[in-house]
């Protein structure tokens, strides 16, 4: 059973037309969780903050976008007409592939809140020129599987042969949110080698807490730690295994979202919104969005 190997505290960074947003990671050339490139979080829960500028007309190369909101909403067009609204319980999987123009512009809902998470997955080296592609499924089209005060909302990926609706993604990932009765356990398998992580927003968990607490903690192997308590909000980084056992805090339950993807292993070069393979491939981009080739029709 996989167990946290590491815990980040998101820092909060501002991007867009000047959003708040808490970061777990972003895209670096050292690539620490291939396949994935960056997780942050937009929770504007405080009206000092003021009315939410977005992110206005901006490129994408070379990368998937995956947006899936709590509260609040996402509007957004693109450079290839598409339009939408992204709500509370929808998921956005946007395959940028060779080239995206978009604006994503949140919005609070009827609670004054929007809370929502954006996560990056990289596209192989054969896939980052391929068509832009959209996979865009509301609230009701996510399953949602109840087991022993578990409730797991898949966005894709498999659980009790129940399989998320977004398919045919270079990175076979599972992604889902996990919601945890107070004290209630749940086993996800996540294939052996893949990247996992989990991003706890409410309430704490503990990974690795198989069974009752009698059991033996796990050996120090490869650097792994002992089963530890995770308090929201933080991202942990899960060892290896071929699968995890979450079990919440018995008086706060918990919230969190499952993300685990087989890595692509390809030397990555990342530059604000593109990631490409090299240094070349950058620069065609920026050379394509001066000449106004960057978006095919
Ligand atoms: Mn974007």
């Amino acid at each position: 059973m996989r167990i946290a190997r590491d815990i980040i505290e998101p820092q909060l960074v501002i991007e867009g037309a000047g959003v708040l947003l808490r970061r777990s990671f972003g895209p670096s050339r050292a690539n620490p969780f291939d396949p994935f490139l960056l997780f942050d979080h937009f929770a504007f829960n405080d009206p000092i903050e003021g009315p939410i500028v977005g992110f206005p007309m901006h490129p994408h190369r070379g990368i998937e976008t995956v947006t899936y909101m709590l509260e609040g909403s996402v509007r957004h067009r693109d450079s290839l007409g598409n339009a939408g609204v992204i709500g509370p319980g929808d998921v956005q999987w946007m395959t940028s592939g060779r080239g995206i123009m978009h604006e994503e512009m949140p919005r609070r809902g009827p609670q004054g809140r929007v809370n929502g998470f954006q996560l990056w997955v990289n596209l192989p080296a054969e896939l980052k020129m391929s068509q832009p592609r959209y996979q865009e499924i509301a609230a009701q089209g996510l399953p949602v599987v109840e087991k022993g005060g578990a409730r797991v909302r898949l966005v894709a990926g498999e659980f009790e042969g129940v399989a998320g609706p977004v398919t045919d993604i270079a990175a076979q990932p599972i992604y889902g949110e996990v919601a945890l009765a107070p004290g209630a356990q749940v086993t996800l398998p996540v294939p052996v080698g893949h990247t996992a992580v989990a991003y706890v927003f409410e309430g704490s968990v503990t990974f690795g807490a198989n069974g009752p607490s009698t059991e033996p903690a796990p050996s120090e192997a490869e650097g792994l730690r002992a089963p530890q308590v995770v308090p929201a909000v933080r991202m942990v980084v899960l060892g290896e295994g071929d699968g995890l056992t979450a079990k919440a805090h018995a008086e706060t339950g918990a919230r969190f979202m499952l993300i685990a993807g087989e890595p692509i292993g390809e030397p990555i070069v990342p530059y604000g919104p593109f990631v490409m393979n090299t240094e070349d491939e950058i620069r065609q981009a920026l050379a394509d969005l001066r000449s106004g080739t960057f978006v095919a029709n």
